[in-house]
């Protein structure tokens, strides 16, 4: 009778250290799980030419924000390291960080206040600023001359927040990814599209007869996201930011995507 009494309390205990072993994934130490890997798992855009672009040739992502990617995971994993990706929207990034598919997101991701919220930036690693690519023969030429017309962004970026306070009289329609209000603005469903400059910048370079204009009107400081909680993690991404531009490999990386791209100050960029 007394062992059948104590059954109960054995179930409770195996329950409870059940309990301890099933953190869910998002919550566990991204930095000890992947110095034990050896691999970080980074949310990499596939649609943005110059940060992160799908090569349709070997289906890897191609871009800077990549060999950022690349270059920090051996800096913080050592030589033996990989860097694994997984293909990220400036929409689906969040959710399938807080899901824990990803351990990080170096993706265009500006580092705002309300982002802070729920999500753990590092240090900046790359100085964007918010601008206007319209086609040649367009009377646009900065946020002044949009009121009225349509300006296309994408779900999930900052960028569409920002143009509502910039051009308060201009509609704005959105679109799933960077490919498709592309091809809107080509379509003409809109007047200019919206987001950062190195962005739109490699949209020029790919579409010919389209040009970037307005300067930058809004400062968006590119930073990788963890988790929120993983800051031994972002702490090790900052020591590996430091060290890459200490190198000088941060310039080399700046000068290979950027050195080529027509009318973009990539100078401007070295740190
Ligand atoms: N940097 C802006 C953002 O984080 C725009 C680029 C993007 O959509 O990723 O939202």
């Amino acid at each position: 009778m007394k062992k059948l009494r104590l059954i109960p309390l054995l179930l409770m205990l195996l329950m409870l250290l059940a309990g301890c072993s099933s953190k869910s994934l998002a919550e566990q130490s991204v930095l000890k799980n992947s110095r034990e890997t050896k691999t970080i798992t980074w949310g990499v855009k596939a649609d943005t030419k110059l940060f992160g672009l799908e090569d349709v040739r070997d289906g890897k992502q191609k871009g800077f924000d990549v060999d950022m990617a690349k270059l920090i995971t051996k800096k913080m994993l050592g030589k033996n390291s990989e860097a694994k990706f997984v293909t990220v929207t400036s929409q689906s990034r969040i959710p399938l960080l807080k899901n824990g598919n990803i351990d990080a997101i170096i993706a265009t991701m500006s580092a705002t206040p309300e982002r802070a919220k729920i999500v753990e930036f590092s240090n900046s690693y790359f100085d964007a600023g918010q601008s206007l690519l319209v086609p040649n023969d367009s009377t646009i030429n900065s946020t002044d001359d949009l009121a009225g017309k349509t300006v296309l962004g994408v779900v999930g970026s900052n960028s569409v927040i920002n143009i509502k306070k910039a051009a308060p009289k201009a509609k704005v329609l959105q679109l799933q990814d960077y490919a498709q209000a592309m091809t809107a603005l080509k379509s003409g469903q809109g007047d200019a599209l919206t987001t950062d400059n190195g962005i739109l910048y490699g949209m020029a370079v790919e579409n010919p007869g389209f040009k970037v204009v307005g300067g930058t009107f809004t400062k968006e400081p590119y930073s990788i996201a963890a988790n929120k909680g993983q800051s031994g993690f972002t702490k090790e991404a900052n020591k590996a930011i430091k060290e890459i531009e200490k190198s000088g490999e941060y310039n080399k990386l700046i000068k290979k995507w950027f050195g080529d791209v027509p009318g973009f100050n990539y100078k401007e960029l070295y740190r």
